[in-house]
């Protein structure tokens, strides 16, 4: 297989594909369609960002003029028995649906998000007291200093809250095996409809384009809480604005780009440690090219994830 084999978008913009609906141009967007495709990417680029749904991600309205890699294609799954075996870009609501199809538990909390397999791994996503490292077997990697494909088991993925082995930059993620447990479908579906109830009350759909919540929990808090005792609901830039009924999510009114989204950011971050001195961590990750004015402000708002 040759590079020249793989779909590649040059100068593309890649705006609608992420669920902020912001970004700009791409100097090669690369869309994989299985594994070996994924692989030779991996083996043959020097540098690259890796990314699945784009849901959890603030992209540069300035863009990034080097490669992207969108897993979205990878799309395999199986289920056999109660295991699972999932390709990287397969959606979490998707593969939620057909687990909870086969009698299976354990994914139940993925179906109000718009994660891939391997976006929700490598940020260990959870809501509604499940989490994708509960169910894990063993995950399919790429080992970057290596250029092999390596096995690991949960016990080596470093999981803790909103974190993984993952983020160390090492590895990528390219599937993943699950063990579910057995349960009557009436009761998983009635599970999974309250999970979704229970958002639609106080968090954005994707009508208004968002990326999930904006700053992770503190230890033994709730980031939601401190803003809005800090006042963060009334806070706003030109296009962007703190959804109304959670202060811990921001939506583009229409026009954002990722300096509105940023100066959002710093304004809810200040307020916070400004009312209780806490400084608060960003959840969602800045991506791309960045202007000085941006870059000024990722110094302040991701300095503890830079040390
Ligand atoms: C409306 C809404 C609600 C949300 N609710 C929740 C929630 O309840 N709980 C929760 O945890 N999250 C939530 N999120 C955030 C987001 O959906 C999750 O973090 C999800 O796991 C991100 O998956 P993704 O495929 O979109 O990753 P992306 O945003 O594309 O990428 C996120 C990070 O993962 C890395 N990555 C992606 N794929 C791989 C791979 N194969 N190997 C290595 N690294 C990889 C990327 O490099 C990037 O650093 C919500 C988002 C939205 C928009």
């Amino acid at each position: 297989m040759k590079l020249s084999d793989i779909e590649c978008r040059e100068n593309c913009d890649i705006k609608n594909l992420t669920t902020f609906k912001i970004g700009g141009t791409v100097r090669n967007l690369y869309l994989p369609k299985n594994q070996q495709e994924l692989v030779c990417l991996l083996n043959e680029l020097d540098d690259y960002i890796l990314l699945g749904n784009c849901s959890n991600i603030l992209f540069s309205s300035n863009g990034y003029s080097g490669n992207v890699i969108l897993t979205t294609s990878l799309k395999y799954y199986e289920i056999r028995g109660n295991l699972v075996i999932s390709e990287c870009g397969v959606k979490g609501p998707l593969l939620s649906q057909k687990v909870s199809e086969a009698g299976l538990s354990g994914f139940e909390f993925m179906i109000g998000f718009p994660g891939t397999i391997g976006g929700e791994i490598y940020m260990n996503a959870s809501a509604h007291g499940q989490s994708i490292s509960d169910t894990i077997k063993k995950c399919c990697l790429y080992d970057k200093q290596t250029k092999n494909v390596v096995y690991k088991d949960k016990s080596e993925m470093d999981f803790g809250y909103r974190k993984s082995i993952l983020q160390e930059g090492r590895y990528i993620l390219l599937g993943a095996e699950f063990e579910l447990k057995r349960s009557k479908s009436e009761d998983i579906k009635t599970l999974m409809s309250r999970n979704l109830e229970s958002r639609r009350e106080i968090q954005p759909d994707l009508r208004h384009p968002n990326a999930g919540s904006v700053f992770r929990n503190p230890e033994n808090d709730s980031a939601g809480r401190l803003l809005e005792k800090a006042g963060g609901k009334l806070l706003k830039t030109d296009n962007a604005e703190v959804w109304a009924n959670h202060a811990n999510f921001i939506v583009n009114c229409g026009d954002a780009d990722s300096d509105d989204v940023l100066e959002l950011m710093l304004k809810m971050y200040t307020a916070v440690k400004e009312k209780f001195t806490i400084e608060l961590t960003p959840e969602i990750i800045f991506i791309g090219d960045r202007t000085e004015k941006e870059e000024q402000i990722c110094q302040i708002l991701y300095q503890k994830m830079q040390k």
